[in-house]
């Protein structure tokens, strides 16, 4: 089967795409639910209707664009990603998964292709956390992560639920019904660009992800006792500076300790009440954002610190007291789609590497549901989430290239004569 992508069509639509936007070109704004968010979610359904695909959509406003296969009860084979975009973003991020996927579908669909199970393409709603505060709403929702009365209650800038925000976009329906049955989909593979600079540092065409990094983060209040940095003399103090200065010590020891690279753990934030020069701290807050590639590491760290917090608040007779903020899965990819796209990049002769994502997304939760894999392309200097985010019409047609062929690998099914 020889695949042809229309290069110039997807370039002109992912043109088209970045248009629908509340900055002036380059950059593009499009936050979930705006106006400019439901005209680019209009554009892009009559795309699928014209690709003959059957659109239908969730109650959070993920959409399902289907190329019905010959055995539609089989679980189906996914692709997709998001369209939304954060104040002054690039073109790409999330688009080339999007409308990249739907060109792989056009270009099987030019070949006479027909699938044994059916192909769908998802747009997931508000990968990106801007409005509601938490990333990969949609996802998260499909796959059970998040409790649809959690998710209903999320408040944007302007005091606005979720819930009336997305029922005054239009959609309707309980959000219960958004999440959908584990096995559903017997495979999802995400195009996207990297948004790191290691393809194109190594001048490699395509990066097969392997492991998706995910994060906790959790916040630290320390409550010690005050006093003047005079009066009060050392023994007996209680500073919870300094027991936050151990603690700090002790989430990079317990990152380090692993000795595994993919192992991260930064305290990014401290603040220091009354914050006087003369004054012993008496209450402090860190933040503290834990990831790796694997689940039970990570775990493993995140309750060493644990105990190094209270050890430390009973040897110093502060009280500490710990709130997750967020313990995301990591995701592994699964081998089987790894290996298709292996033979569809070496089918076609264009070189990959294996690697891992170190930031977060749909994929994620999707994993929670189906067998994963996603498919990096090069992303020139590695920006992402700026205005300058680009990848040539060559890379994208390469990754979509493979994403055909691995599709239809994933999907099975026979040419028509
Ligand atoms: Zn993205």
């Amino acid at each position: 089967m020889k695949i042809q992508i229309d290069q110039q069509l997807l370039n002109r639509e992912i043109d088209t795409l970045a248009g629908f936007s509340d900055a002036e070109a380059p950059a593009v704004t499009r936050v979930v639910f705006s106006e400019q968010d439901r005209k680019a979610r209009a554009w892009l359904k009559e795309r699928f209707a014209e690709a003959g695909l059957a659109v239908r959509e969730d109650a959070v406003g993920n959409t399902f664009a289907r190329w019905e296969g010959a055995k539609p009860d089989l679980p189906a084979v996914a692709t997709g990603s998001h369209v939304d975009a954060i104040p002054h973003a690039g073109k790409y991020d999330g688009v080339v998964g999007v409308l990249g996927g739907l060109e792989a579908i056009r270009a099987l669909e030019r070949t006479g292709f027909r699938p044994k199970r059916s192909i769908e393409l998802i747009v997931f709603t508000s990968e990106e956390p801007t409005r509601f505060g938490l990333g990969c709403l949609g996802s998260r929702l499909m796959s059970g992560t998040l409790a649809p009365e959690a998710a209903a209650a999320l408040r944007d800038d302007e005091e606005q639920t979720l819930d009336t925000v997305r029922q005054r976009a239009g959609f309707k329906g309980s959000l219960d019904s958004v999440r959908i049955a584990p096995g559903s989909y017997s495979a999802f593979v995400e195009l996207h660009i990297e948004q790191g600079p290691i393809l194109e540092e190594e001048k490699i065409p395509l990066g097969l992800v392997t492991h998706i990094a995910a994060p906790a983060s959790f916040r630290i209040t320390i409550e010690g006792e005050g006093g003047h940095a005079g009066g009060r003399l050392m023994p007996g103090r209680r500073d919870a500076l300094c027991a936050a200065a151990e603690i700090i010590l002790a989430v990079e020891r317990g990152a380090l300790g692993t000795g595994a690279i993919d192992t991260v753990g930064t305290v990014g934030i401290c603040q220091v009440h009354p914050g006087a020069v003369n004054s012993i701290p008496s209450r402090v807050q860190i933040s503290v954002d834990v990831r790796d590639t694997d689940a039970a590491r990570r775990d493993k760290v995140q309750a060493e610190i644990e105990a190094a917090i209270e050890e430390i608040g009973r040897r110093r007779g502060v009280v500490a007291r710990v709130e997750i903020i967020n313990s995301d899965p990591p995701a592994e990819s699964s081998p089987e789609i790894l290996a298709a796209l292996t033979a569809a990049c070496e089918t076609e002769g264009i070189g990959y590497r294996r690697m891992v994502s170190r930031a977060y997304h749909d994929s994620s939760f999707m994993s929670q549901i189906a067998p994963i894999a996603m498919l990096f392309i090069p992303c020139r200097g590695g920006v992402s989430h700026r205005p300058d985010e680009y990848s040539s019409p060559e890379e994208i047609g390469r990754g979509v290239k493979v994403l055909a062929r691995t599709l239809a690998a994933l999907a099975g099914g026979a040419q028509q004569v």
